[in-house]
């Protein structure tokens, strides 16, 4: 204050040249409200009375009236305009039996549209941009019903613009690696490092050292179809030493998460996942935050010393978790759960491919070029294949949910190895298909969920219909199977939680009135086998509902029954080690396997075969024959066939003739 006192304002007078300043203002004052006071005099006595004021609002609201419905009419003229011309776009993009374009011989094709044809160079979509938003897909969980449903909106011809980015398998392009970003890995001041250039793990946190052996990953706010409960990175130059990572911003069903730590730094290699039996386990250990932790000892991957965390704990607060531990070797990783890499997909997929029980197909290339499959254990005949029930797994539509893989893979591993008499024996009395890694490139880049609802040919947005790679390999994989008459039975789709009490919930059965007898009861045994097998399970009430545009609801094209599981390996209560979340893939694969071959399994197979008879005729009817139509990809093919009239109600000679002919070829359809 002393060295810089305020500066005085000047003195003025009525001599200097700043009075005559100061006064114009108060002038202008004055003047200001004499000049609105006045007109206001005058408005005072020309008020109308209260009878004239009633007229004036009666004539206003007339002229109102009037003006409204000339508006209305002329936005009636535009919307028919507008409409009629979509329909007219609309004939020429849509099939329909009354279209004069045959491809084929007798069967209707659309005469025009940007469709790539199957062989064409495909194009890369940009994924740092198609996982976040995409417009054209519904957020998970989203009531397809709510937003006019799938039906209503196919019988909209017209509204639909073709987009497809779908190329062949073999025009895929070859597998970019995810290039390390420098940002991503930070050195403290003694040289111990965090990197996040790990594969799995997503690029969007903010990393820092806050100190010596002490990071900071702070996670972003969610964006649409992300959910954030997963996290990989490696920590280097740390033997012996005790590093902190502090993980900010994330939900409070963090608090309960006990990462893992793997002393060696290969995500894809098998001995770092192995599970060996352990003769005398401890006994779980309680964790200062609350989980049992189980032995880990017969596997590479074991708890943190120690987790706390600090910050809001209401509903919608984030949290920060603390993670202490000590290092045991100069490159290790840490993990929220064990990962399932695509490169250790991979090398697995190589380690079974010779078992006698197993065929894996290879089924194409994801978008970035990762190759993906189906594995299949059992139906080693064309007979097996016909007759015997089959059961499809599949994990990670939601990319970043690593437990799910390692539940269809105990059950794959289970099967095919023939671990007990009655794996021996199922392996030639049911098909097991299984997909443990859905979205490869997803889990490449830690995303959450990038293909979960691309299942569809038509989506429910009208402007964008888009075929995504990965959607279009599958769904050609699994109609072409059905149409060579191989079973498809029952579909389970696997996910875990962000954090739940339980390990087990079916978290999803389809509303069919039905089934609902024989779903329930498959599931109620299922649940049962699953919680006398000493995992905690969820015995709420399931919701039904169906996963549209889903690959399980998908599947109901061929009268599959679909179930959407969660499996937990970080319950609140007890955590598993990977042995135990292997172990819950066999149990469930077995007594659904056993519920089929009971009797409630002989009603559901008769249910099934019935609409699989009814798709069959409806596709000879429309397409003439299984291998057609040349030009529509199977994802196309399935769903423009589905809301196409049944055999037995349509009366057009054209197209009942076409089923005759082929009937003769198929005669089994009959
Ligand atoms: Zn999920």
């Amino acid at each position: 204050m002393a060295d810089n006192p305020r500066p005085r304002r000047p003195r003025t007078g009525p001599s200097s040249t700043t009075s005559s300043n100061t006064r114009r203002p108060e002038r202008l004052k004055r003047q200001v409200p004499r000049a609105t006071e006045e007109p206001a005099k005058d408005e005072k006595a020309k008020r109308p009375s209260r009878a004239q004021l009633a007229k004036l609002r009666a004539a206003r609201k007339t002229a109102q009236e009037k003006a409204k419905q000339q508006t209305n009419r002329r936005m009636l003229i535009a919307a028919s305009a507008v409409l009629t011309l979509l329909f007219i776009v609309g004939l020429s993009y849509w099939p329909s039996s009354s279209s004069n374009t045959p491809a084929y011989p007798g069967v209707p094709t659309p005469t025009a549209g940007p469709v790539q044809p199957a062989n064409s160079q495909p194009s890369i979509v940009d994924l740092s941009s198609s996982g976040q938003a995409g417009n054209h897909i519904l957020s998970p969980g989203t009531d397809i019903s709510q937003a006019g449903g799938f039906n209503s909106f196919l019988n909209q011809p017209g509204t639909t613009t073709l987009v497809s980015t779908v190329g062949s398998a073999n025009a895929a392009p070859e597998v970019a690696p995810v290039p390390d970003d420098p940002l991503l890995t930070v050195s403290d001041s003694t040289g111990v490092r965090l990197s996040l250039n790990v594969e799995g793990a997503a690029r969007f946190y903010d990393i820092k050292a806050v100190g010596p052996r002490h990071f900071r990953v702070t996670f972003p706010p969610e964006g649409p179809n992300e959910y954030f409960s997963w996290f990989i990175a490696r920590v280097e130059n740390a033997a012996g030493q005790q590093v902190q990572i502090d993980i900010k911003g994330v939900r409070r069903h963090w608090r309960s998460q006990t990462p893992v730590v793997c002393s060696d730094d290969d995500p894809s290699a098998l001995k770092n996942f192995e599970s060996r039996p352990v003769s005398n386990p401890r006994k779980p250990v309680e964790a200062a935050h609350g989980p049992l932790l189980p032995d880990t000892s017969g596997e590479q991957w074991h708890f943190v010393d120690e987790v706390t965390n600090d910050g809001k704990t209401h509903k919608r607060g984030r949290i920060t978790l603390h993670v202490k531990h000590t290092y045991k070797s100069d490159s290790s990783l840490i993990a929220i759960r064990p990962p399932y890499t695509p490169s250790y997909h991979e090398n697995y997929l190589a380690s079974i491919e010779s078992d006698p029980y197993v065929t894996v197909h290879r089924v194409g290339k994801s978008e970035l070029g990762r190759p993906l499959s189906v594995i299949q254990v059992g139906g080693l005949t064309e007979t097996a294949r016909k007759e015997n029930p089959c059961l499809f797994l599949y994990a990670r539509e939601h990319a970043d949910e690593q437990d799910g893989s390692w539940t269809v893979q105990g059950a794959i591993d289970w099967l095919r190895k023939g671990e007990t008499a009655e794996a021996r024996r199922l392996r030639d009395e049911i098909t097991l298909l299984a997909i443990p890694l859905l979205d490869p490139d997803g889990a490449a880049l830690g995303m959450h969920d990038r293909i979960m609802t691309t299942f569809s040919y038509i989506t429910t947005v009208p402007e964008v219909t888009q075929e995504r790679t990965e959607a279009v390999h599958y769904t050609q994989f699994l109609t072409n199977w059905v149409n060579a008459e191989n079973r498809l039975d029952i579909v389970h789709t696997y996910h875990n939680p962000g954090a739940a009490g339980w390990h087990f919930q079916c978290a999803m059965i389809e509303p069919d009135k039905e089934r609902a007898a024989m779903l329930n009861s498959l599931n109620n045994a299922v649940t049962r086998d699953v919680e006398s097998s000493g995992y905690r399970v969820d015995t709420r009430p399931v919701k039904k509902f169906y996963a549209h545009m889903r690959l399980c609801k998908w599947c109901r094209h061929y009268g599959s029954m679909n179930y959407g599981y969660e499996v937990n390996a970080r319950s609140t209560k007890r955590h598993l080690n990977l042995g135990e979340l292997r172990q819950l893939g066999t149990v469930i694969l077995s007594e659904s396997a056993r519920q089929l071959h009971g009797p409630r399994g002989n009603s559901l197979i008769t249910d099934i075969d019935a609409l699989r008879l009814q798709r069959a005729r409806r596709w000879l009817m429309h397409y003439g024959d299984f291998d057609a139509p040349d030009d529509y990809t199977r994802l196309k093919a399935e769903d423009v066939l589905s809301v196409k009239s049944l055999p037995e109600w349509t009366e057009d000679r054209e197209l009942l003739g076409r089923l005759n002919d082929a009937l003769n070829r198929y005669p089994q359809y009959r």
